[in-house]
């Protein structure tokens, strides 16, 4: 039995809540895509291959960014970085992505574009629970705000008890099958969902979690770039 592992970095969002009119993948930090920093964290964690999932109109642009940088291309023999187009939702460019891993590959981690400083420990981390036998890995961070339930007319109705909640992040692990077979279940039912192991949860399969990483922070309006910026000057992963 094959062990491979390959990554997917969807990357195909507008980004309309950073604003601006360039899709979120392709803003740069410290000088270079996120796309570029995400496909890296996963390279360096071990994917022996990634497909990254674009914008349709944005694939040719994407896979010459990621040929510049030199995370793709004629030097790596065979080249592990395929671009393909993603869908109108996060979880359609996903099924998309997975398309193009090649059927033999046992385990995939998707990692979203807008975290480009996940650390390679954590990479390494889902991997390894992965090997240890666990079909679906989240890595997680504690939530240190107090949590409110509030209702429409803006009053608080409660105050959550935040000592289980934790904060998911990516990248996610999974057996390829269960993933494909968890997305297959979830677009048949229509509800749309905000990461991969909320669909596997739909499987009722136990997903394991690791300890995730603050400085895998998800780049969502310019005052977070800001944030990446120094984290990336104080400690280079
Ligand atoms: O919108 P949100 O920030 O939750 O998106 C998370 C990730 O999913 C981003 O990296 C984004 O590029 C990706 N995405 C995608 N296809 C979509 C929507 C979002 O690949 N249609």
């Amino acid at each position: 039995m094959t062990t491979s592992c390959w990554g997917v970095v969807v990357a195909a969002g507008r980004g309309e809540r950073f604003g601006g009119n360039r899709p979120k993948a392709l803003i740069e930090l410290a000088g270079t895509p996120l796309v570029v920093h995400a496909v890296r964290s996963l390279r360096a964690g071990g994917c022996m291959g990634i497909v990254v999932a674009a914008a349709a109109d944005l694939v040719s642009v994407m896979a010459d960014r990621l040929r510049e940088s030199g995370v793709t291309g004629a030097a790596l023999v065979p080249d592990p970085v395929v671009v393909v187009a993603g869908g109108s939702t996060r979880q359609r460019s996903v099924s998309a992505a997975l398309e193009a891993v090649p059927d033999d590959v046992r385990w995939v981690l998707i990692h979203d574009a807008a975290r480009p400083l996940a650390p390679t420990s954590v990479v390494r981390a889902v991997r390894s629970a992965l090997s240890g036998g666990a079909a679906a890995v989240v890595p997680v961070v504690a939530v240190v705000d107090t949590i409110k339930s509030v209702a429409p007319d803006g009053l608080i109705t409660a105050t959550v008890d935040r000592s289980g909640l934790r904060r998911a992040q990516t990248p996610q692990g999974f057996e390829r099958a269960v993933l494909i077979r968890a997305l297959e279940m979830s677009s048949r039912s229509g509800h749309e969902l905000t990461d991969d192991a909320a669909a596997v949860a739909a499987l009722d399969i136990p997903i394991l979690t690791v300890p995730g990483d603050e400085r895998s922070l998800k780049i969502t309006t310019p005052a977070d770039l800001v944030i990446a910026e120094a984290l990336l000057t104080r400690s280079p992963s």
